[in-house]
């Protein structure tokens, strides 16, 4: 499938989604999906159907990847609401025959955190309104027709136990949950429409067309070939209702989102990302402002088909690999040719912001690779 959505400086902490403390903050987002949130697709999927030797293969996996035991368990949980309790309460009775395997073998796996403690005055109702809105992105509380209209009492237990009991429990993000379930109805043949909708909800939750992509491609890798390829045919059917690069006809004016700090795994130094974008048309190119604090830079990295940086503010460096570091300033236009080993980043003595634009191949924007170390960059 044509990969139309990628980001440039690709790999970024996506700190919005409250996922500090948890095995997930480890992962950068980008546009594979993380360590964690891999190892969570086989182990619903293999809830879901059922299949306890290769789930208990994905739970030794996902807790080697560290996820933490409880967050183990809030998946399984949470399962039950997408396939029922019988395949949830078998999926918790594995993770409990695994948990004894690993104690017996020696290992010890982190707890992690609880769910936090609820307010005496939490109110169900208004708070899975709300959850339920923001998922589908639009008010459908009070619906006039349909299945809340014909059996009211499903939309309760939808409304008040699903999107408020069970979202409410912040042990998983509502990211990570969508993960859960569209990884959960993947397993599940007859529930497309559902699956559909929820591949959108994952977009809307941040997940991004890559990102979903390589979801497919965990699937083919861990769980099978066969519900690797039904999901593609959902997932195509989703992107194209959507895809923002098909509904887009307007010109359009993205004002300025916060910035989001760029992972340490592939920045010395403090960096932030934001003003992301991608080219609406083709989605050919895409790219964002990346700002360096004084003495930040990349670590050593390559673009599959080189890439544009255009300096707007402060003084930085460049390099390529066997070449003299260069002084770049305002107004500057730095091309980096195709698999060119380089790094950028500020001035030892000054901060520095460039726009950054690539091209992706075969859905990747950039290959990440050691830091430069202080030697390296104080020459
Ligand atoms: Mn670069």
């Amino acid at each position: 499938m044509k990969k139309q959505l990628f980001i440039v400086i690709t790999t970024i902490l996506f700190t919005s989604f409250n996922m500090t403390n948890t095995a997930f903050a480890e992962d950068a987002i980008s546009e594979e999906l993380s360590k964690a949130e891999k190892a969570l697709v086989p182990i619903a999927a293999f809830t879901a159907s059922g299949n306890i030797s290769k789930l208990k293969e994905s739970l030794h996996q996902g807790l080697d990847d560290g996820l933490t035991i409880n967050e183990i368990k809030e998946a399984l949980v949470h399962i039950y609401a997408y396939a029922g309790f019988p395949r949830s309460l078998i999926g918790i009775n594995t993770f409990i025959a695994v948990m004894d395997e690993r104690q017996s073998q020696g290992k010890i796996d982190k707890a992690g955190k609880e769910a936090s403690a609820l307010p005496d005055d939490f109110d169900q109702n208004a708070y899975g309104h709300k959850v339920r809105n923001t998922l589908v992105g639009r008010d459908i509380s009070n619906r006039t027709s349909g299945y809340p209209v014909f059996t009211p009492i499903i939309d309760k237990f939808l409304v008040e136990h699903l999107f408020a009991d069970i979202f409410v429990r912040d042990v998983l993000n509502h990211k990570q949950r969508e993960l859960v379930t569209i990884s959960t109805l993947s397993a599940l043949p007859g529930t497309e429409p559902m699956f559909k909708g929820h591949l959108g909800i994952a977009m809307r939750m941040g997940y991004s067309e890559s990102q979903l992509e390589d979801f497919i491609e965990v699937l083919r890798e861990r769980v099978s070939g066969h519900v690797a390829d039904r999901s593609a045919l959902v997932l195509a059917e989703a992107l194209k209702t959507t895809n923002p690069k098909t509904i887009s006809k307007a010109l359009e004016v993205t004002r300025k989102t916060s910035p989001v700090v760029a992972s340490s795994e592939y920045f010395t130094g403090r960096a932030t990302v934001e003003s992301r974008f991608t080219s609406k048309a083709t989605g050919s190119y895409g790219g964002g402002t990346v700002n360096f604090e004084a003495g930040a830079r990349t670590a050593w990295h390559t673009h599959p088909v080189g890439q544009t940086l255009i300096v707007i503010s402060g003084r930085g460096l460049v390099q390529s690999e066997g070449e003299a570091v260069q002084e770049i300033l305002p107004g500057d236009v730095v091309w980096i040719p195709a698999n060119e080993r380089h790094w950028h980043g500020a001035a030892p003595d000054s901060a520095m912001s460039h726009v950054a634009i690539s091209e992706p191949l075969n859905g990747s924007g950039v290959q990440w690779m050691e830091h430069v170390s202080d030697e390296q960059y104080n020459k």
